[in-house]
């Protein structure tokens, strides 16, 4: 099968023709449909994922079809979503309905080849396949895999939002446009902040009030700006960009009792943040990682049915050439062009 592969940090990203993997019970294989570029590919690349094990096949959100499974038998030839956080099912955490955290996780394009192939190994075919209904395009698919799925787990299972509450989004790329369309959806007022114009025309576009920021912007007047438009501030925040300035901004902009939900990955692990404001309004600040398999269903009705439209979110698909170049070019900007596929057959 081809495959895009890179062996060393920053290193070049090539095509390369490579065995198809052979599953084994309880794995299952998956051909590949559509796979999307996300920042996190980007990030794995430039050697910010200590978990990434080198040669390298990027790639973790995807959708494709089912092409064995000794374990779920039924599911061969239909389409699926695979969760990039692919758990194990026996841990403790697997066992308490926390897949997503699983303390033995896999993930495809970091600690396993991932989706920038034409077929992806799955392991635990049981817990990690999700079965798709004919409703749900190729398109809207790929993003439930990373960004549509954790944008959705962070704003209704980790931020509880709420109709008659409020939200404000800092960093508008694919997770964060996600939160948008996910919020306006419940016609819930949101606030989207980030430093590109494109994206926050998507946003604009989207049903949120902009905030235009650079990157010298401080965040005590980020907040301010927030609350010009949601003076009593956000209910809750979303920082989807992996910049410790936007959580401060989010921390220092929300409404008492409110709930900050860090999405975004940083680069270090240390980070300073206005604790005070933490304690004396009663925040709470959340992470957010991924979503298990087995909390997939509302949000399938909710694509199914049109009612969510990850597919407007799409800007566009190249091959698996064009991901090389996509993938490397990624530096700078905050992922601010909507979500781009892979179509590893082209
Ligand atoms: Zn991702
Ligand atoms: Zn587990």
């Amino acid at each position: 099968m081809r495959a895009l592969q890179y062996s060393s940090f920053n290193g070049p990203v090539t095509i390369e023709e490579m065995p198809r993997p052979v599953p084994e019970d309880p794995d299952a294989l998956v051909e590949v449909r559509r796979s999307g570029l996300c920042r996190s590919d980007f990030r794995a690349w430039t050697g910010g994922d200590p978990d990434v094990v080198l040669p390298c096949v990027p790639g973790h959100e995807f959708t494709g079809i089912v092409r064995a499974s000794a374990s779920t038998p039924a599911l061969v030839g239909r389409r699926v979503v695979v969760p990039f956080v692919m758990a194990c099912g026996d841990c403790p955490e697997c066992q308490r309905g926390n897949a997503q955290v699983c303390r033995f996780q896999r993930q495809p394009g970091f600690t396993d080849p991932g989706s920038f192939a034409e077929y992806v190994l799955v392991p635990r075919a049981r817990v990690n396949l999700v079965p798709l209904p004919d409703a749900i395009s190729d398109d809207a698919a790929a993003s439930l895999g990373c960004r549509f799925a954790t944008a959705w787990r962070a704003v209704t299972a980790v931020g509880k939002l709420r109709r008659g509450e409020s939200m404000a989004v800092f960093g508008a790329g694919g997770v964060g446009l996600a939160a948008i369309m996910i919020a306006t959806a419940m016609d819930v007022q949101v606030v989207a902040v980030d430093v590109n114009a494109k994206a926050l025309e998507m946003a604009d576009r989207l049903g949120a009030t902009t905030v235009s920021i650079t990157a010298k912007t401080q965040p005590g007047e980020i907040a301010d700006r927030v609350r010009a438009f949601l003076p009593d501030g956000p209910d809750v925040g979303i920082e989807a960009a992996g910049s410790a300035a936007l959580a401060s901004a989010s921390l220092l902009s929300l409404r008492r009792r409110g709930r900050h939900v860090q999405v975004g990955l940083m680069d270090e692990e240390m980070t300073a943040l206005p604790i005070g404001t933490v304690i004396s309004r009663e925040l709470a600040v959340l992470g957010s990682h991924g979503m298990a398999g087995a909390d997939y269903s509302a949000l399938l009705d909710l694509v199914a049915s049109g009612q969510l439209r990850p597919d407007v979110l799409v800007t566009g698909t190249v091959g698996l050439a064009g991901a090389a170049s996509t993938l490397i070019g990624m530096g700078g900007s905050s992922a601010a062009n909507g979500i781009r596929l892979v179509d590893p057959k082209s």
